[in-house]
């Protein structure tokens, strides 16, 4: 049965078409160059590809590739043979991928491309993948990892940043689905710019728990994890530097619906740019949520 509440606010958000149109539309040849990696994942990539690759290529900004690993999660290595992507011909490499663990020579060739000063863009799911690939970890900062992985790390009420070894508290985890707000913590980070300090967020898995290294994060917006959760304010925009590159995680995004979320959009598609060229050029679009309202749209449609 579909969960009565989420389409009552579907009915009352504002009606969009997001108009997330770069400052003066830019020319193929300004176009940032976007792999998105699917294929395997405990959550359906074959309908949350679509609106990533969707919002990201109308906005003009992105000439956007999918790269299908084997979709089979005990894919023998010969099946791997055909996935050997060449990170270096991207601006940003967009993770929806949580299965197998990738070939030596992939993961090689990715440490190296973000080293070099390459752009990642993690999104949901796409974290809680590759527990055993110990730089993977340090790049993310945090993943959907047990208690006994890693700190953890929050925000007090009065918005200080708390760190909880390992072993203490709880792990990762989530409450029931639902809408909630998201707290920007750095409005001043150019992903975060003009955005309302707090705006809501469309329905969605509201993880907590995160763990990891959790080095060299700099966490650009938080929520309450109230409903079914911790309590605590858990991070959920988030990048950390490695060598020249940038990663850049965000959490929102369980299902193709929590991705219509024009915040979520606008933080991806922000992200992204700005992890690969250290600006933005998206401006608020209109149809950005308000501090109770979310406002959704679907690319696909
Ligand atoms: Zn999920």
């Amino acid at each position: 049965m579909r969960n009565r509440k989420f389409v009552l606010n579907v009915l009352i958000v504002t009606a969009v078409t997001a108009n997330f149109m770069a400052a003066g539309s830019a020319a193929a040849a300004d176009k940032l160059k976007l792999l998105i990696i699917d294929g395997q994942n405990n959550h359906n990539w074959r309908a949350t590809t679509p609106v990533l690759e969707g919002f990201l290529s109308k906005s003009g900004r992105y000439e956007v590739t999918v790269a299908t690993t084997p979709t089979n999660r005990n894919a023998p290595a010969d099946a791997w043979k055909a996935f050997d992507p060449d990170f270096s011909k991207y601006d940003v490499v967009l993770s929806n991928y949580n299965g197998q663990m990738w070939p030596d020579g992939v993961k090689a060739n990715f440490e190296k491309y973000v080293s070099n000063g390459g752009a990642v863009c993690i999104v949901h799911a796409a974290n809680n993948a590759f527990t055993d690939w110990a730089e993977f970890n340090r790049m993310i900062g945090l993943g959907w990892r047990g208690a006994s992985f890693g700190d953890r790390i929050t925000f007090s009420d009065d918005g200080k940043v708390v760190r909880t070894p390992k072993g203490q508290g709880p792990g990762a985890g989530h409450g029931p689905q639902h809408d909630f707000s998201i707290i920007v913590r750095q409005p001043e980070h150019p992903v975060m710019e003009g955005l309302p300090r707090e705006w809501m967020h469309a329905k969605d898995e509201l993880y907590h728990g995160q763990r990891g290294p959790a080095a060299d994060m700099h966490i650009l917006a938080t929520a309450l994890a109230a409903k079914g959760g911790t309590n605590a304010h858990e991070p959920m925009v988030w990048w950390i530097p490695y060598g020249k590159g940038k990663v850049f995680t965000t959490v929102m995004g369980h299902s193709d619906y929590s991705m219509t979320c024009v915040g979520f959009q606008t933080v991806v598609l922000r992200g992204c740019e700005w992890a690969a060229t250290g600006k933005i050029s998206f401006k608020v679009p209109d149809a950005f949520p308000g501090v109770e309202k979310v406002s959704v749209s679907d690319p696909r449609k």
